[in-house]
């Protein structure tokens, strides 16, 4: 592993800085400078105008071939934008649920046609999705889900119940797991399903988080027709009965490499170290170590970027990763609230981050799972 970057990739580095730099306070501006959390309604239709600039100059999925909306950029490269788009703060990214979790998942599952129609489509804003897996009863144990869909003359009937959609409530599309063969147990007998939200009998009924913003929806599905030409290519991904595996490939993504770049947390340390300067306290130990981890994350994901330039994929090692970075966060967090003092209370960035970060050990599935995963596949032990 040669951990030197190379001309062209320095050049690559500059473009995009450049570009995110002058658009970011662009879009500043565009929002009175006052820019809401994009887990907001007002929020939400800021962040949209920021993906579409993103479009524009084709950032929006830097890894993508270009004929569906992306720049031909190795994952070397999406790395080194990753790092700017974090160093320069641009907006956080309100199309992730797609960009980062479904279209690698159509990528690889997706036949030409729902590839040819879904990923431009997500690439531009134009197609909003959130992900689908939660129901009331269903969360962990993910494979005792009970959302039905029952096939009917030309589509599919869907019934029950999706709850903790991020951002739900402002998206257009749902992409996740329903039961497709009821005499089916657990994981068997499920089907990954794309299904537009403007379906009748859809019901989106959006809900607070404990931070206050709005960014959660639950989604009653009664009776909801979901025809197969409502994607062209049909809305089943993979085959039908046989969506778990192709769930486990969405969460890998989630867990691995995509969804949370090392970049987003090599920044934060970095302005840990200036909050410290400006608070004039000297770096600590403390501040050490999570610099520290934040560098070993990065390293970690530039042998992961090797082994999947050889042909590897992600697998089990997706779950340490999720360990290690939601936990790094809420230690980066943790430290600035204790340098800012009773600032805290007041300072909006930082104490907003740090409720956010909270959730890390939650979301993308919990860190005693990912615990579990671990201990049973990477080290064979026993299940308990
Ligand atoms: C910010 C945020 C965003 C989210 N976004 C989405 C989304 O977009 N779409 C979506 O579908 N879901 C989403 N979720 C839901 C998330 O996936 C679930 O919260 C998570 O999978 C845990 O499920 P649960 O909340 O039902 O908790 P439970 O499964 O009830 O777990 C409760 C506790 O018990 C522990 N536990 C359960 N089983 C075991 C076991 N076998 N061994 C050890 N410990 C165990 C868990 O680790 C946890 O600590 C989001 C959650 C958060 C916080």
């Amino acid at each position: 592993m040669d951990l030197r970057w190379t001309p062209e990739q320095d050049d690559f580095r500059h473009e995009a800085r450049n570009w995110l730099v002058e658009h970011r306070d662009q879009w500043l501006q565009s929002c009175d400078h006052r820019p809401e959390s994009g887990d907001t309604k007002t929020g939400f239709a800021q962040h949209l105008e920021w993906e579409r600039m993103l479009h524009q100059g084709g950032w929006a999925a830097v890894s993508w071939p270009s004929r569906y909306g992306g720049r031909d950029a190795s994952l070397w490269e999406w790395l080194i934008f990753e790092e700017e788009y974090y160093r320069a703060e641009c907006p956080q990214r309100v199309t992730q649920n797609g960009i980062f979790l479904l279209a690698p998942t159509v990528f690889e599952f997706g036949n030409d046609a729902q590839r040819d129609h879904v990923l431009p489509r997500l690439a531009a804003a134009d197609d909003l999705w959130c992900q689908g897996w939660s129901e009331p009863n269903a969360g962990s144990d993910l494979a005792s889900l009970t959302c039905r869909a029952e096939r009917v003359d030309d589509g599919w009937l869907l019934n029950g119940q999706k709850t903790w959609t991020t951002r739900g409530a402002f998206c257009t599309h749902l992409f996740g797991l329903f039961r497709t063969d009821p005499e089916q147990q657990r994981h068997r007998g499920l089907s990954y399903l794309m299904v537009p939200l403007d379906a009748d009998g859809v019901t989106v009924r959006g809900f607070g988080r404990l931070d206050g913003d709005e960014g959660f929806a639950e989604v009653f599905f009664d009776d909801a027709f979901v025809p197969d030409t409502a994607i062209p290519g049909g809305v089943v991904l993979g085959g039908v009965d046989d969506g778990w595996a192709v769930a486990m490939a969405t969460t890998g993504s989630e867990r691995g490499l995509t969804l949370r770049s090392p970049g987003r947390f090599t920044a934060a340390v970095n302005r840990l170290v200036d909050l410290a300067s400006e608070t004039d306290h000297a770096v600590t130990d403390d501040i050490a170590d999570v610099w520290m981890r934040a560098e070993a994350y990065q390293l970690f994901t530039l042998q992961t970027v090797t082994q999947l330039a050889n042909g590897a994929s992600i697998g089990a090692e997706s779950s340490i990763n999720k360990i290690w970075w939601s936990e790094l966060d809420i230690g980066i967090h943790e430290l600035a609230l204790d340098l800012l003092g009773p600032d805290a209370e007041l300072e909006h960035a930082w104490s907003k981050a740090f409720q956010f970060a909270l959730s890390g050990p939650i979301y993308a599935g919990t860190n005693e799972i990912q615990r579990n995963i671990a201990a049973e596949r990477l080290l064979g032990l026993p299940r308990k």
